[in-house]
């Protein structure tokens, strides 16, 4: 919750809003709505294989995710997300269509999720920000995941990968 308003300083107070608990400013009125982050995530396949990254920052640390991460303020999602598989990956990637679109509760925020598939371009493949490790994984070997959100659109992967083969 906001404790200070952010327009004119003075304390602010809960008032129900809209059915919804929220700071108000008693001076200037301003009420401070809570909305939800965007989080954009990427499936990057090569050859019916996955490239995942073994996450160095919390939450997750030390388990595998989906590339991806916040969208700026003022970023198309879909800029996020070539921005963050660079910085995560060295991966140059175009965003093709989005897979699934999510919503998580975590703590007190509201994360809504918008996995794209994106097609690899180019770029140089190397664990940089936030990652230890990045590799390639097939649908029958995944390893341990972080979030049940990529555990989700892994295995509608999966499914599409397992039935390419079998036809
Ligand atoms: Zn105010």
């Amino acid at each position: 919750m906001i404790t200070y308003c952010s327009s004119c300083g003075s304390k602010t107070e809960r008032r129900v809003v809209a059915r919804q608990s929220l700071s108000v400013c008693p001076s200037c009125e301003r009420i401070f709505f809570r909305n939800p982050k965007v989080v954009v995530t990427a499936l990057i396949e090569d050859q019916g294989r996955v490239l995942l990254v073994l996450r160095d920052i919390e939450p997750g640390r030390g388990l595998w995710g989906l590339p991806g991460g916040y969208v700026d303020w003022d970023e198309h999602p879909e800029a996020a997300l070539a921005r963050e598989c660079l910085e995560e990956t060295g991966a140059v990637v175009e965003p093709e269509n989005l897979v699934g679109v999510q919503h998580v509760v975590l703590g007190d925020e509201g994360i809504v999720i918008l996995a794209y598939r994106a097609r690899l371009t180019g770029g140089e493949l190397e664990a940089r920000d936030e990652v230890q490790e990045i590799g390639w994984f097939t649908p029958d070997a995944l390893p341990p995941l972080a979030f049940t959100s990529h555990r989700r659109i892994l295995q509608g992967w999966s499914k599409q990968v397992l039935a390419r083969g079998a036809a």
